[in-house]
């Protein structure tokens, strides 16, 4: 008799996160619950304990922390002490159900998104999970393809970086490409499945490139009338290039941190943060969507890969667009001999940013050719909904196309439509547009 009431009452304890109430007598809608306060605040009022439904398992709102039961007059036997002891909920658990009901916010402290960084595992990506599912179509995925149309002879020192001319690679410097080339590959990408089609140039920035940076922007008049997103990454930028690349069209402009303010130097140092962080900000004021994400295996450490989010993730606008990526070590650089990022460390950092910035797009780029299919599901499971397709991401190798289709069939993910809207921004409301406005004037 004591055994089972000891079972009963421990079952009660660990009941799973899904097990709550289909409707409580004070959520009169059909949601389950999940916008309620009722459960949130642990409320006695809620009455209705039920067996989990399989509409709530179907369902695209993801229970959240908030809804674990925690009150103790449904479990004589919890307390907070003993779930904080358990680390349950976890601070993945608290910032998932946050972002579900408030939506994006930009006063993330480091310690917060450290401490999301370092939940277990399983219950990060699970909350990450929950938090794509909410903001976005879960099973669509952003295809992006990424053309080098000036490769070689950089003059800057990315220490990741084969195309700076300070290193011994086989990268050979190159001229731009030309219009029959670049177009040719942007319809083929478009015929491919691609709705982004991005170009890259191996440059600090583009002052005194007046002709080379004109036949850009006849690029992207071109490729945006052939329907597809345009995003360009060429270094940095004046604020009158930002307006004349808006002015031709372009979707979005790539500029990554690439790491921490505080590791930033042992990576680059032939520009500073501060002119990154201002190339983004003219990108910005210009309406152009923002694309800024990082680099993980520079030798960094934890605290580095936070550090970049955090600086991403309080931005007065979130990027639209966070492309992770791993680095492929190239010889000749620098980082030749740093060891492969593990799937696990690509899987941490993609749900830590998917449960941050709810509403960007996550981008599983560089380094994906080495993640076999599943470790790429495991990825998208945790937030990432955007990938690049093609055969080569500027200079290093990339997945193989029919290998990716194969693997879309496979997890049953959809291609994701383009979306004309350039520098729509992620606020949850025109007063707090008007305050991210203000904020960075
Ligand atoms: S990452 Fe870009 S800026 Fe840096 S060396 Fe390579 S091409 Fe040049």
């Amino acid at each position: 008799m004591a055994l089972r009431q000891a079972i009963r009452r421990r079952g009660a304890f660990l009941r799973p996160a899904f097990w709550k109430p289909r409707f409580s007598a004070s959520c009169a809608s059909v949601s389950p619950c999940s916008a309620s306060s009722c459960c949130s605040s642990a409320s006695s009022s809620c009455s209705a304990r039920t067996e989990p439904s399989s509409f709530m398992m179907a369902s695209n709102s993801f229970p959240a922390a908030s809804t674990l039961d925690t009150n103790p007059e449904h479990n004589p036997n919890h307390s907070d002490a003993t779930a904080s002891s358990l680390g349950w909920p976890s601070p993945a658990a608290t910032a998932a159900d946050r972002a579900v009901k408030e939506g994006a916010r930009n006063d993330w402290s480091r310690e917060e998104i450290q401490a999301i960084y370092d939940s277990p595992l399983l219950d990060l990506i699970y909350h990450g999970a929950q938090v794509h599912r909410h903001a976005h179509k879960f099973r669509e995925v952003q295809q992006c393809t990424l053309l080098s149309i000036k490769t070689g002879g950089c003059s800057e020192d990315c220490a990741y970086c084969p195309q700076s001319s300070r290193y011994k690679t086989d990268v050979k410097a190159q001229k731009l490409l030309s219009p029959d080339v670049v177009l040719e590959a942007a319809r083929k990408a478009k015929e491919a499945g691609s709705t982004r089609f991005c170009m890259g140039t191996a440059w600090r920035d583009s002052i005194g490139r007046k002709t080379n940076f004109n036949q850009i922007l006849e690029y992207v008049k071109e490729i945006r009338g052939m329907g597809m997103e345009v995003c360009c990454t060429l270094g940095m930028l004046e604020k009158q290039q930002a307006e004349a690349l808006k002015e031709a069209g372009l979707t979005a402009y790539n500029h990554n941190l690439d790491t921490s303010r505080e590791y930033y130097p042992k990576i680059i140092t032939t520009r500073t943060y501060d002119e990154r962080l201002q190339t983004l900000q003219f990108v910005r004021d210009a309406g152009i969507s923002v694309c800024s994400g990082g680099i993980i295996g520079l030798g960094e450490a934890a605290e580095d890969r936070v550090g970049l989010l955090h600086t991403l993730a309080t931005l007065p606008q979130h990027p639209e667009s966070v492309p992770i990526n791993a680095l492929l070590a190239v010889k000749g650089t620098p980082l030749e001999n740093q060891k492969p990022v593990e799937i696990w460390e690509m899987v941490r950092m993609i749900a830590t940013a998917r449960i941050v910035m709810p509403k960007s797009m996550v981008r599983l780029s560089a380094g994906r050719v080495r993640f076999s299919v599943p470790e790429q599901a495991l990825c998208f499971m945790a937030g990432a909904n955007s990938i690049f397709t093609g055969e080569k991401l500027l200079t290093t190798p990339n997945n193989d196309f029919n290998a990716d289709q194969e693997m879309f069939k496979l997890l049953g993910l959809i291609p994701k439509a383009p979306n004309f809207d350039q520098g729509t921004c992620s606020c949850n409301s025109e007063e707090e547009h008007s305050e991210h406005v203000v904020a960075a004037q």
